[in-house]
């Protein structure tokens, strides 16, 4: 797995060349230059990396494939698209979507009030707003001001109380009625571990018999031609597309069907999200058994012929996809702080003037080591080490003999490793294996990637430097926080290598990639570790340019988000301090500034160079 990958997950958006990873667009930076001229403004910590490019990537490229799809199957309907901002509501996340998307009048889809009043203030003049998910009487009115503010918004209910509430709603006020759609429960469920968004005991959606009383009411209430679309969400991250081609047929001729039944202004039908993003690292095992050039015919294809068979006009394609729209561009660059078997250096070995013999034959096995005679003198220090543990338990060595054997019998495995790294035995894989380097990064998985923490989702995972030469040593991470959950271990099944680097002399960061859907707004807090800082990088012909700084909360800031004030926090510490007896006013001033210093930087560690 020499390019950990990358031909598998990257999507051509990254390349590696001169042993760098680059962004494979305009002037191709590398990873490492920007990440260097970041912490060169005295930035420590994890960094999250954000490419409006790769963003305008994915719109572009959903609809691209839709116009395709409906021009080659003669489509009468248009393709309209919104983003879901569950999957991510950050600033500068949402600004890159919204500039990036106006080309398309992308629209925007909203799951709660603030993030209805999100979508209301950011969305593009005249594109569309969509609202899903559980709503009260003051939400469905929001929509109603929307609405009555000229906003394109499409209300899709998801029960009848809330049919019930709109109605009353429309009756009581003056304001604009907004457009309503109606969430169908569908027999069909989705697959996969996000799955749980259909089938019959879905938490969302009308079952057939609600849908007719829903017509019944709006006849009632005189607001039938509202009734524009027809929703469904299968579940996010879609493995295989047979349920979505049933969950198309079921929903396709219940649109059919209604509008049969006189709903004349029913004109779309919204497909929801669940595009899958490629997150795996190893051949063997894929996220997704389609293409998106698969996934738009299918969709367009099976709504043409429905709606042929029953005779009604084709109508209008939503998509609400987020994962697929935003995945890919943000990357997370945590430096490693530590390689746990550093204590292994060849520079701690301390021998004395005589040594065992069984010393002193580790180190002429560790001397003459070579290509020919690896495995045979790696069995001998094995052998030999197995002997000189006894002896350190029965007393015969000392901790300095032990301490020595340990260091010479790990560089000679070590060794062998390099030496058949083309072409590895069984036996040193499983070495290597047992032989797992530790890489402590920088970073909180709880807050950075919670998905990894929670449903163990695999993140690509790769050095950004170092590429040229093979990395050998089976990696575990394990990150800052005081909790044994947060450590992604070694999997044989999906094994991580990554190089043996001196710490104390050079940087090596590590990149998390298609982190950009999900894991900001899910990513807890845990031992008040926030949000990485986060940067927009707009690569041009010449160069890139740093924008949307934010770096991450300040310890103080941190803890007057959970509610403490943080100038009283501030006092207390600073007034201990100087109530302090024994130490000089000179010392006590110094470090009074120190202190203030250090709560005024960000949580994470500050220890690499
Ligand atoms: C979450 C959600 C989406 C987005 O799903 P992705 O898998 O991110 O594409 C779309 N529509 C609805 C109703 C959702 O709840």
């Amino acid at each position: 797995m020499n390019n950990f990958g990358l031909d598998i997950w990257a999507n051509k958006n990254f390349i590696i060349e001169d042993g760098e990873i680059k962004l494979n667009y305009k002037s191709m930076p590398s990873l490492l230059d920007i990440v260097n001229n970041i912490r060169a403004n005295d930035v420590k910590g994890p960094l999250l990396l954000r490419f409006p490019h790769l963003v305008k990537r994915q719109i572009k490229t959903l609809y691209n494939y839709f116009e395709k799809a409906i021009e080659e199957n003669n489509y009468k309907g248009k393709f309209k698209a919104v983003f879901p901002l569950k999957v991510n509501q950050f600033p500068a996340a949402v600004e890159a979507i919204t500039s990036q998307g106006a080309k398309y009048n992308y629209g925007l889809e909203a799951g709660s009030k603030a993030e209805l009043i999100l979508a209301m203030s950011k969305v593009l003049d005249g594109a569309n707003i969509t609202v899903n998910g559980f709503k009260d009487e003051e939400m469905l009115t929001l929509g109603f001001i929307a609405a009555h503010s000229g906003q394109n918004i499409t209300i899709t209910i998801e029960g009848l109380n809330e049919l019930e509430t709109i109605i009353d709603v429309a009756s009581k006020s003056n304001l604009k009625v907004p457009n309503i759609g109606i969430r169908v429960r569908l027999h069909s469920a989705g697959s996969g571990i996000w799955a749980k968004s259909g089938g019959m005991d879905a938490k969302f959606g009308l079952t057939s018999t609600e849908i007719i009383e829903a017509i019944k009411l709006l006849k009632d209430a005189n607001l039938l031609e509202k009734l524009t679309m027809i929703h469904f969400h299968i579940g996010s991250q879609i493995a295989d597309i047979a349920p979505l081609k049933k969950a198309l047929r079921e929903a396709g001729n219940i649109y059919a069907e209604l509008k049969k039944m006189g709903a004349d202004a029913l004109s779309s039908i919204n497909i929801g999200g669940g595009l899958a993003v490629e997150y795996d690292q190893h051949e063997k095992s894929h996220a997704r058994n389609y293409s998106i050039d698969e996934f738009s015919s299918s969709v367009v294809f099976l709504l043409g012929e429905i709606m042929d068979r029953k005779n009604v006009t084709h109508p209008d394609i939503f998509t609400e996809s987020g994962r697929f729209i935003v995945a890919s561009h943000a990357v997370l660059i945590t430096p490693v702080l530590e390689l746990f078997t550093q204590d292994y250096q060849e520079k701690l070995l301390n021998f004395k003037d005589t040594n065992p013999p069984l010393v002193e034959e580790l180190i002429e096995l560790n001397r003459l080591l070579n290509n020919a005679n690896c495995i045979e003198y790696l069995h001998d220090a094995l052998d030999h080490m197995e002997s000189l543990f006894t002896l350190f338990d029965l007393g015969y060595i000392d901790l300095q003999d032990r301490s020595n054997a340990e260091i010479l019998v790990h560089n000679i495995i070590k060794k062998a490793l390099y030496l058949k790294s083309a072409n590895p035995t069984n036996e040193l894989e499983q070495l290597q294996i047992k032989l797992q380097e530790r890489y402590l990064i920088n970073a909180s998985v709880f807050q950075s990637l919670p998905d990894y923490w929670g449903l163990g989702q695999h993140f690509p995972v790769m050095p950004i430097h170092h590429l040229n030469t093979t990395p050998l040593r089976a990696a575990s991470l394990w990150d800052i926080t005081c909790d044994s959950d947060g450590e992604i271990g070694f999997d044989p099944d999906k094994p991580l290598y990554l190089h043996d680097v001196n710490i104390d002399e050079e940087d090596y960061f590590l990149a998390f990639f298609n982190i950009g859907a999900y894991q900001e707004t899910l990513g807890m807090n845990h031992n008040l570790f926030t949000h990485p800082s986060e940067y927009t990088i707009s690569i041009n012909d010449s160069g890139y340019n740093i924008t949307n700084a934010v770096e991450s909360k300040s310890i103080l800031e941190i803890l007057e988000s959970i509610g403490y004030d943080k100038h009283e926090i501030l006092n207390q510490v600073k007034n201990k301090l100087a109530n302090a007896s024994f130490i000089t006013e000179k010392e006590k001033n110094d470090t009074l500034l120190q202190l203030e210093r250090f709560l005024y930087q960000n949580g994470y560690l500050r220890t690499t160079n």
